[in-house]
């Protein structure tokens, strides 16, 4: 069946710039295959010549005669054998440049990404300093910049890394919000000690960097700083002593303030950093699965009267579960108000891991992608202090390839370490401030690259992204209509679609079970028709969203946790008019038979 039903006003018309999109990605028949072997082939030709131009008159250091001696042949066709033998393994792998691959949060990489991903392969530099890395650590920097711009960072103030994704993207903000406080409280103590501060604990740890300067202009203050004694991360045990006495109350370390919705980075960066799990404190979501901001300043309250500081607020832009975007400008305007009112400056880390890429359409006018509250959330992001971004996610780039930013240089240039056998040649080198030390400098490059060819912009990934919204709402309506037991989950911000399948008025523990059993037909099948993925809400993260939606059926709540099936609708060619197939159709046919057809789902 052609893709020719379903409203046509959601699709958007094929103008020549949508077909310029499709050059972008080999094809799920891999249609782009001549010119692109074409271009790798002249990759390979210039890495051949890069080694023959230098020290040319070196000489050869393997002959053609060695090349036939019967023992150099033997290793070669070995080689051979085991290339095969692994190709022969990865023609099984998960079909993830499929349209039918509908699961998690991978799909499709895109051409520019894989070309520049396996040409600086072939260069290896080691972005961990300028020694080892002439051309990558620039183009690092180029592709930053490029980041920094599409989120709204002023760039002469901003900076930031490539990381491995988004899990140490997380920690690096984490550990430099620790940073700040770590030495806001240092600070607040000595003067305290030496009675030139008058603050608490929890106004210490935020007390803005004028405040902070003004302080450490003052050299007994600053030499009872160096001693040490307040330092919470160099002896943090007599350090909390010390800090209970000045401050005339018990320490009991900072709390994290996340949104219920976060994804599970953040349990393994407070387990990291040695917090204590007790430093987790979840901040409501509302009835759409964002960050619920009156709570988030109830938290704040209750923290600061407990006498704990907030280290940090993470909200969380395109959340893993359903795609919802926070309300990333009401929660700046909480943070402010606490600034300018209390006296206490809290760092906000925006974890867009996932959709940061959605910033290309913050300035879309036209309503049909994004809603207003997604748009203004996007449009803030450059309040906070700083921002995961992957662009191994939405940007179509290939694995590895995450981004940490940082609004300000003095933020980000927390820790000086020094390795006494790598040549730091400027303060602001790199492996100094990372949590990792070698890097590959291959996600940058496929991320400048993306942005020089795709676009960081509406007419470049907008165009894309704005497509993959298209395609969810449609797999949304279409599904809402296709079987009454279908429950499509209201909270759609992006182009993640969650539903589960559910009869009137049954307890929730039967709807789970038969919302696994669906999902493990789709995970079981011979052919792999389609790929889906599953999550599971739980009430206490999620209340405000799921006794609304779960009562429009009058579920009974026998269990604390709904399980949905999940689509990350990303894929470039979902709603394609050209295959003899409709994916979006032929997969909602292929769902509501599975639940008309298996018993076990009655
Ligand atoms: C994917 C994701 C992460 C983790 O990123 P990795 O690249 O898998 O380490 C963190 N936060 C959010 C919101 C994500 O979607």
């Amino acid at each position: 069946m052609k893709n020719t039903d379903l409203s046509d006003v959601l699709r958007p018309g094929c103008s020549p710039e949508e077909i310029a999109l499709k050059s972008f990605f080999l094809g799920p028949q891999a249609e782009n295959a001549p010119w692109l072997r074409e271009l790798i082939r002249d990759v390979l030709d210039q890495w051949v010549h890069w080694r023959k131009d230098h020290y040319a008159t070196d000489g050869r250091a393997i002959s053609e005669a060695d090349q036939q001696t019967p023992e150099f042949l033997r290793s070669v066709e070995t080689f051979r054998n085991e290339v095969q033998e692994i190709l022969h393994r990865f023609q099984s792998e998960v079909p993830n440049y499929s349209p039918r691959y509908i699961g998690h949060m991978t799909t499709e990489i895109s051409l520019p990404a894989l070309v520049g991903h396996m040409l600086t392969l072939l260069y290896n530099p080691n972005n961990i300093s300028e020694e080892v890395s002439r051309v990558g650590l620039q183009v690092e920097k180029n592709a930053i910049g490029a980041l920094l711009a599409m989120v709204g960072y002023d760039q002469s103030k901003a900076t930031g890394h490539f990381t491995s994704g988004g899990t140490v993207a997380n920690i690096e903000g984490a550990l430099r919000a620790r940073a700040r406080m770590r030495n806001w409280i240092a600070a607040g103590a000595s003067a305290r000690k030496l009675q030139r501060y008058n603050g608490t604990v929890v106004e210490a740890a935020g007390m803005g960097w004028a405040t902070y300067d003004q302080l450490m202009a003052d050299p007994e203050i600053r030499s009872c700083r160096d001693e040490g004694t307040f330092d919470l991360l160099d002896k943090p045990f007599a350090a909390a002593d010390a800090i209970r006495d000045v401050f005339g109350r018990s320490y009991r370390g900072p709390v994290v303030l996340v949104p219920g919705n976060k994804h599970y980075s953040w349990n393994k960066a407070v387990d990291i950093l040695g917090l204590g799990t007790e430093a987790f404190t979840e901040v409501k979501t509302d009835e759409l699965g964002r960050m619920d901001v009156a709570d988030l300043d109830r938290c704040i309250g209750r923290a600061r009267d407990e006498g704990r500081p907030v280290m940090m607020v993470i909200s969380v832009v395109g959340t893993t579960e359903l795609g919802e975007v926070d309300p990333i400008d009401q929660i700046a305007e909480v943070l402010d108000s606490w600034r300018e009112n209390e006296g206490i400056d809290i760092w906000h880390h925006v974890d867009a891991a996932y959709g940061g890429f959605f910033c290309t359409l913050r300035h879309d006018e036209s309503e049909e992608y994004l809603t207003n509250p997604v748009k203004h959330a996007l449009r803030a992001m450059y309040r906070a202090n700083s921002v995961t971004i992957d662009p191994h996610k939405l940007g179509f780039v290939p694995y590895a390839s995450g981004a940490f930013l940082s609004g300000s240089v003095r933020e980000y240039a927390y820790t000086r370490i020094k390795a006494p056998y790598i040549d730091f040649r400027s303060d602001d080198e790199p492996g100094l401030t990372t949590v990792e030390g070698s890097r590959s400098a291959a996600g940058a490059v496929s991320t400048w690259l993306t942005s020089r060819v795709i676009g960081f912009d509406r007419h470049g990934y907008g165009r894309l992204l704005a497509r993959s919204v298209v395609a969810a709402r449609k797999m949304g309506l279409g599904l809402a209509d296709a079987h009454p037991w279908i429950r499509v989950n209201v909270a759609r911000d992006t182009n993640i679609v969650t539903y589960c399948v559910a009869r009137e008025g049954e307890p929730v523990s039967r709807t789970n079970a038969r919302t696994l059993a669906l999902y493990e037909a789709f995970s079981t099948e011979k052919d792999h028709a389609f790929f889906v993925s599953k999550t599971a809400l739980s009430l206490s993260s999620y209340e405000a969203l799921l006794r609304p939606y779960a009562g429009a059926w009058n579920a009974g709540w026998d269990t604390d946790t709904l399980v949905m099936l999940r689509m990350v609708l990303i894929n470039p060619f979902l709603d394609t008019k050209e295959t003899d197939i409709s994916y979006i159709n032929s997969f909602i046919e292929h769902l509501v038979a599975s639940i008309q057809t298996r018993n076990e789902l009655k």
